[in-house]
């Protein structure tokens, strides 16, 4: 087993949660040893401190799997951990759901690797090559505890290549199963949707908003709705399952606006619903520049954009740009309206966001009444401080 030695602030913060080492921070690098070996941090006394899998190319160089109590690491372990994950997220379908995240990386226990469930299909997307030496092992284990009939690999970008070299396994490789559409069918509260699970963003479809999906529905009847950043409609879907006046849609992607459609399609076969639906295809900011000049206005605005910031050096420009957005959005609103803004960029706190937030919807000339503050659902749950990167606001532009 290889063996790492690290500062001592490292080791307070590894005992409390955090579950990285990073290349720079190893006192005795550089690491000898292949993607997946095990490795083994002790702290400045001789104790043991943590057991994790290690890549000693990667600049993350260990991932941690277990802190305080040794253990093993063999199927049994993974079995136990799998099944811890999947009884946390029993309570799901009591809601009509077969579409939600099964494994959350490093906050269930399996730092760099995401499984989630399409009904009977699962996307497992690799962020680092130590699972490599463990995908038959876990296939063992997602059979045994899912009914899935198929799991499809995806690869984060950054280790595509190597994983094409090194291991011959590309993105959409199976890990079990027998190949079939990318294109699969889940319910998400009650509500159907289609997602391609190899073309898709990120596994093809994000659950992480289901809840606050779930409160638009609640919001929304009667009401004339702008879906800004729409991705593939998950949220116009809900406002018109919630008798919404009409939805418009923006983003800058044909296909996610393509699949949205079908979504909508999916749901309401009615030609009233239908049209009352509509998309526009654009730069967000652009477009609801437009929208502001043409003088229109919308009793609920959604403002779910993508990641702003992915790192610290990134967080100026994003805060300028949620605080651009939530300007315009209120804007956009129709006096005593509702307006829902969302961040996934981890590195923005969700105080920070909530203060950006309202700050814009002043610069707007209005008060931001906020009823409802979002953030984990309980498939996406979080055992570090790093690991929380969702947040949500609600509140009436007054
Ligand atoms: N709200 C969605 C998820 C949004 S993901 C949901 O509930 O599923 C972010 C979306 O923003 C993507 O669909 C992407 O195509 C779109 N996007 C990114 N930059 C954009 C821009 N500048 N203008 C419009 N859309 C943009």
């Amino acid at each position: 087993m290889i063996r790492l030695q690290i500062s001592k602030g490292l080791q307070k913060k590894i005992r409390s949660g955090y579950p990285w080492v990073f290349k720079y921070q190893v006192i005795n690098g550089p690491l000898k040893g292949s993607a997946g070996d095990l490795g083994v941090v002790y702290d400045s006394d001789n104790r043991f401190l943590a057991i994790g899998l290690v890549d000693p190319e990667d600049e993350i160089c260990f991932r941690v799997l277990q802190r305080k109590t040794p253990i093993t690491i063999n199927e049994s372990f993974w079995e136990e951990r799998f099944k811890e994950a999947v009884s946390i997220r029993e309570p799901l379908k009591n809601f009509q759901t077969d579409g939600y995240r099964v494994l959350n990386g490093e906050n269930d226990g399996f730092p760099g690797l995401i499984l989630d469930q399409y009904g009977d299909a699962g996307v497992l997307k690799i962020y680092s090559t130590v699972w490599i030496p463990y995908l038959k092992v876990l296939s063992n284990v997602i059979q045994k505890q899912l009914t899935l009939k198929r799991v499809v690999i995806r690869l984060a970008r950054k280790i595509t290549s190597v994983c094409s070299k090194q291991f011959s396994i590309r993105e959409g490789d199976l890990l079990f199963g027998e190949s079939s559409e990318t294109s699969v069918r889940f319910l998400e509260n009650g509500l159907t949707f289609e997602a391609d699970i190899l073309e898709g963003q990120k596994t093809g479809f994000y659950f992480d908003q289901r809840e606050n999906r779930e409160a638009i529905r609640e919001l929304a009847l009667g009401k004339t709705t702008l879906n800004v950043f729409c991705y593939t409609g998950g949220f116009s879907v809900y406002a018109l399952a919630g008798k919404c006046k009409s939805v418009l849609e923006i983003d800058s992607n044909s296909w996610a606006l393509k699949s949205g459609r079908r979504n909508v399609e999916l749901n309401f076969s009615d030609s009233k619903t239908v049209s009352n639906f509509s998309q526009k295809k654009g730069d967000a900011f652009q477009e609801l520049e437009k929208l502001i000049k043409q003088k229109q206005s919308f009793d609920l605005v959604i403002l779910d954009p993508p990641a702003f910031a992915r790192n610290k050096k990134e967080k100026p420009s994003a805060l300028k740009a949620y605080l651009k957005l939530a300007e315009m959005g209120a804007s956009l609103v129709k006096k005593d309206g509702v307006l829902f803004a969302a961040s996934c960029s981890a590195p923005v706190l969700s105080e920070e966001f909530f203060e950006v937030v309202d700050r814009g919807v002043r610069a707007a000339g209005f008060k931001f009444l906020s009823f409802k503050q979002s953030g984990h659902a309980l498939d996406h749950p979080i055992s570090f401080k790093e690991g929380a990167y969702l947040k949500g606001i609600f509140g009436k532009v007054i």
